[in-house]
C-alpha cells in the first residue's frame, strides 16, 4: 500500500492577551498571510491569557498558583495580583 496522504500543516501563533491592540491585529494579518501561501494547511492565532498586572499565564502561574480575577471583556488579571496589598 502507497499512502500517500500529505501531512496537515498547522502552525500556531501564540500572542499575550496583554498586548496592544495593535500588535494582534498585526499578527491576525501575519496569520492570514501565512495561510494563502503554499504548504500551510491551517494557521491558529492562539491568544494566550495574560495578567497585564504580572504577566502570569495559565502555564506559568504565580508561585503559589493564582486563577483569573477578571470580569469577561476586562483585562485579563489575576488572583495574586486582584487581592495583592492595598496601599
Ligand atoms: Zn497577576
Ligand atoms: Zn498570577
Amino acid at each position: 500500500m502507497n499512502d500517500r496522504t500529505t501531512p496537515t500543516v498547522t502552525v500556531t501563533i501564540q500572542v499575550p492577551s496583554n498586548a496592544p491592540e495593535d500588535v494582534i491585529s498585526r499578527v491576525t494579518a501575519l496569520g492570514t498571510e501565512l495561510g494563502a501561501q503554499g504548504g500551510i494547511d491551517q494557521v491558529l492565532l492562539d491568544l494566550v491569557r495574560t495578567c497585564h498586572v504580572c504577566g502570569c499565564t495559565d502555564e506559568r502561574a504565580c508561585f503559589g498558583g493564582c486563577w483569573w480575577a477578571n470580569d469577561e471583556g476586562a483585562a485579563d488579571l489575576c488572583s495574586s495580583c486582584a487581592d495583592g496589598p492595598r496601599q
